[in-house]
């Protein structure tokens, strides 16, 4: 962070004191110039320690731990997209867990620090994941999958903008916005099965022709807050294919956790 922009966050942080993103406790407040990591951190100390242990939750497909699992769901598979970074799962319904908690902070509030937080988290599984034998020596850009602008006017925020935008400065690529949304009401996502989330994904996005010239030839890290069957995922890596990205790496703070474990019902009706 620049140094300007560090002493406006301390400021902020001063009048506003920051709460825990998941339980709203307000956070232990470390003096203007209180350590680095202090200032960083968007949960309290108990609500950090579950968090630290939803990331540990085990996918059944790979084995590993979700935070540094990188299936991909069937849908974003079969698109060519078989890479996808994500902190947690999530299950619709249950608000209880601090994962679904944080994303639903995320969608409901214009909230910096805890975007900053979470790009934080994610950066380090993203960079493991450029370093894969098959991107060797390609270039990469970061895009995103922009929300309904009915929500974002509502909410005063789009949580998938705001993370592209921080883990473009953090992970140093460029930020195309290649990805647009059409204004045209859609019926949201969450009330449709997998197939009609994908046409109706389809006709939400499409490809913005400005500096898509510069997306050729490069890998796309596209970024999402959450994945459920991964049809906007798949939209959008359609989109990007079309203006010449040659691999994608998708990322989201959440995935459904159907989608570590094939035996639960797959998107049911989701809160989301
Ligand atoms: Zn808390
Ligand atoms: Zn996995």
């Amino acid at each position: 962070m620049a140094s300007g922009d560090r002493v406006m966050s301390r400021l902020a942080d001063l009048l506003f004191p920051p709460k825990c993103a998941c339980c709203g406790e307000l956070l232990e407040f470390n003096g203007f110039f209180g350590s680095k990591s202090a200032q960083k951190d968007a949960l309290c100390q108990a609500c950090r320690l579950v968090w630290e242990k939803e990331k540990e939750t085990q996918c059944n497909l790979c084995g590993e731990k979700v935070a540094n699992c990188a299936c991909s769901t069937r849908m974003m598979n079969s698109a060519g997209c078989r890479v996808h970074c994500k902190l947690v799962y999530y299950r619709p319904g249950n608000r209880e867990t601090v994962g679904n908690r944080v994303i639903y902070r995320i969608k409901d509030h214009a909230d910096r620090r805890t975007v900053r937080f979470l790009a934080d988290a994610l950066a380090p599984g993203i960079l493991a994941n450029m370093e894969r034998q098959e991107w060797k020596g390609k270039s990469f850009f970061i895009s995103w999958l922009p929300r309904r602008s009915g929500a974002v006017l509502k909410s005063g925020t789009d949580q998938a903008k705001e993370l592209a935008v921080l883990l473009a400065k953090r992970l140093e690529l460029p930020l195309l916005p290649l990805i647009g949304r059409r204004r045209k009401s859609q019926t949201p996502q969450k009330f449709l099965t997998p197939t009609a989330r994908l046409s109706n994904a389809t006709g939400a996005f499409y490809l913005r022709e400005k500096r898509k010239e510069e997306a050729k030839g490069k890998v796309a890290v596209l970024v999402d807050d959450i994945v459920t069957s991964g049809a906007s995922m798949t939209a959008g890596v359609r989109l990007l294919r079309r203006a010449g990205a040659k691999g994608f790496l998708a990322v989201s703070v959440a995935s459904d956790e159907c989608n570590r474990n094939p035996v639960l019902p797959a998107f049911s009706k989701s809160e989301i």
